[in-house]
């Protein structure tokens, strides 16, 4: 049977590094992304070079029209999804929830949790032996946030990571004589662009040090997590959950 991966927000970070560690075993891949069209490419244009089959497409998974024809595109461009790594996902100007707006926790809860729920909705679709499909494996992106609350920085954030915790639970659960397994990666504080996003672009830094480990983790050490979870040698794994966090 043909890999054929989505990665949402696949164009930097967390979901690059998965795609490239997915390319050198073997999955054809969808590399989906908001606006960085170049970073996209530059990811696609990696795997090519690796031989393997890639594209990308900009899809908002906060849409439910974008996220319908980003699977539309991946069922005509590479066929049917085997497997879905919900890694996309936000956080915004750290501050107090005394000072959070409505606007704001919608942006966040929209674009992390209505976003992972509406790409695994359609995933499930396609992956069900029960509709047909020939099973498949997905891993959401949590944080150590849904443990820590991130006090101070962005508890909204923080909830939207519980919600993905639990969603993890109960979807396993609904879908395990599917054929499907459903796990997630809870990365602890890697170097990547999102920490700017917050204001504090060298987070990682301030805080390495207050950590077991004593450093940072790299995106491509939770590739490795994911891409674990997602091969038939955690054929027995569902329901559960792999912290990368320098021991957090
Ligand atoms: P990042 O470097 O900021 O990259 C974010 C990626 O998501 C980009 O590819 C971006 O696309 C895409 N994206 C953002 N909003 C999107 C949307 N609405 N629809 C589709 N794609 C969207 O982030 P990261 O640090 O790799 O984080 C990836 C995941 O890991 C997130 O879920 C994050 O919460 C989680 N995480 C990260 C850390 C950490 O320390 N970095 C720790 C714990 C959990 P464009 O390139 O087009 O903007």
């Amino acid at each position: 049977m043909e890999k054929v991966l989505i990665v949402t927000g696949g164009s930097r970070g967390i979901g690059a590094a998965t795609a490239l560690l997915a390319g050198k075993q073997g999955y054809a891949i969808c590399v989906n992304y908001l606006h960085n069209q170049a970073a996209a490419q530059n990811i696609v244009d990696e795997l090519g070079k690796m031989g393997g089959c890639a594209i990308a497409i900009a899809a908002d998974i906060a849409s439910e029209d974008q996220v319908n024809h980003l699977f539309e595109m991946v069922d005509s461009q590479l066929g049917r999804v085997t497997a879905l790594v919900n890694n996309a996902g936000i956080l915004e100007q750290q501050m107090r929830v005394e000072n959070m707006d409505a606007a704001r926790l919608n942006r966040i809860f929209t674009a992390n949790i209505t976003g992972s729920f509406l790409c695994a909705r359609e995933a499930i679709k396609r992956m069900s032996i029960k509709q047909g499909g020939l099973g498949g494996a997905i891993v959401n992106v949590s944080s150590v946030a849904s443990r820590l609350g991130s006090p101070g920085e962005y508890v909204d954030y923080a909830a939207s990571k519980g919600a993905i915790d639990a969603m993890t639970i109960g979807l396993s659960k609904e879908v395990a004589d599917e054929g499907i397994r459903v796990n997630a990666v809870r990365p602890g504080f890697i170097y990547t662009d999102i920490h700017a996003d917050g204001g504090e672009p060298n987070r990682v830094e301030r805080v390495k040090d207050l950590l077991p480990m004593k450093r940072g983790g790299q995106a491509s050490e939770v590739a490795n997590a994911i891409l674990w979870l997602l091969s038939d040698e955690a054929s027995y794994t569902t329901g559960s959950f792999i912290d990368v966090a320098g021991g957090k």
